[in-house]
């Protein structure tokens, strides 16, 4: 069981809530659907008269997780976009885990992202999610998880490893052997502030110094987790503030280095650090469901009014809920400030720069393309 996601909605507990209220079978197609009917939504009038035209092109997705059906505790729990962290009315007289289960059994919108059963499942309906969005993404996972999925879905994923939620990560020349024989490809997610441990930290300076020895992509998640972290699986989660990254993005002024779930809410921090430092780039994992709508706009808004949509990078941070990918493309293309142009930057272009996509991305010397 992990956690290193934002939401991880059930990372603690494994809880055996029944899967009450809910049909399955009916919000899965209600997904399908709602995937199907992109095309003529694009097509038609709404989104012209609400903004420029959506991106039809191929996305790349930043931030994907090769993960069972139990990664974020008991199989079979929700998602209600935009509302993971709207409307929680609580007392803790209840258990935080055993409240933060009852949601994902019990969803509380009218169109909730089903999550697979099945291991099989969550690695196929992913593959799929990607298919029908012309995408391709970054995927961190264990080595055998990796190694199933990419089979199953080859071309589809570059990868990188689990890195940082556990005491027992591979030392940096570990990880040095496995980017250099192509294994690896990108050095995300590192989630190390899931253990307190902030991106300055004298613990992860071998691990910088390794990453912009072989001139590595990098992804470190920033910001806030899931609502109540820390009383989750993970008692030792801090929230990171951006801020942290400064003297990582010093020392290594040419590492490529993206801030996963684009920092929120330290908005003024991730402009500042923006505008300082060139080299710094930021993903929107998980952020289509995370935040209310409204505030997921109001945020993005600023940074693109600020004049950094071509460092922003579409993720979806897919963990067990496939139509998260779907989700967060639309939101994007239904964004009501960007033009068409920043919306192809923002699901394509960016990344494809960020990773030289055009080089084969990855180390030097690593085989490409993917
Ligand atoms: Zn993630």
């Amino acid at each position: 069981m992990s956690i290193r996601c934002m939401i991880g909605a059930l990372c603690a507990g494994a809880l055996a809530a029944g899967a009450a209220g809910v049909d399955r079978a009916g919000a899965q197609t209600a997904a399908d659907g709602r995937a199907a009917d992109r095309g003529a939504d694009y097509g038609g009038a709404d989104y012209g008269e609400t903004g420029s035209a959506p991106y039809l092109g191929p996305v790349i997705d930043m931030h994907l997780h090769a993960y069972p059906a139990n990664g974020n505790g008991p199989p079979g729990q929700f998602m209600c976009p935009g509302e993971v962290a709207a409307d929680i009315r609580y007392d803790p007289e209840i258990p935080w885990p055993q409240k933060f289960t009852e949601r994902g059994f019990n969803p509380a919108c009218d169109d909730p992202i089903p999550s697979p059963m099945t291991d099989e499942g969550v690695r196929d309906g992913t593959i799929e999610a990607l298919k029908r969005n012309n995408a391709i993404g970054v995927l961190s996972g264990s080595r055998e998880a990796l190694a199933d999925w990419m089979a199953a879905g080859p071309g589809l994923f570059i990868p990188g490893p689990n890195f940082g939620s556990r005491p027992a990560d591979p030392s940096a020349d570990d990880l040095a052997a496995r980017f250099r024989s192509g294994e690896l490809k990108v050095f995300a997610e590192i989630t190390s502030q899931y253990r307190g441990v902030m991106a300055d930290d004298p613990e992860l300076a071998p691990y910088w110094e390794m990453a912009a020895a072989l001139d590595l992509p990098v992804g470190i998640h920033v910001g806030v987790g899931p609502p109540g972290a820390h009383l989750l699986d993970a008692p030792e989660f801090r929230i990171q503030n951006p801020m942290h990254l400064e003297p990582v993005l010093r020392r290594h002024p040419s590492l490529r280095v993206y801030m996963i779930h684009a920092g929120f809410p330290f908005v003024d921090e991730v402009k500042a650090l923006l505008y300082v430092h060139p080299q710094l780039y930021l993903d929107t994992g998980v952020l289509q469901a995370a935040l209310t709508r409204k505030a997921y706009y109001a945020f993005l808004e600023e940074l693109v009014d600020a004049g950094f949509a071509d460092r922003i990078m579409f993720g979806s941070d897919q963990m067990n809920w496939p139509g998260l990918i779907d989700e967060g493309i639309d939101a994007i293309n239904a964004a009501p400030f960007l033009s068409h142009e920043q919306k192809k930057a923002i699901l394509y272009d960016n990344a494809a720069r960020f990773l030289r996509l055009d080089q084969g991305g990855g180390p030097r010397g690593a085989e490409g393309p993917h």
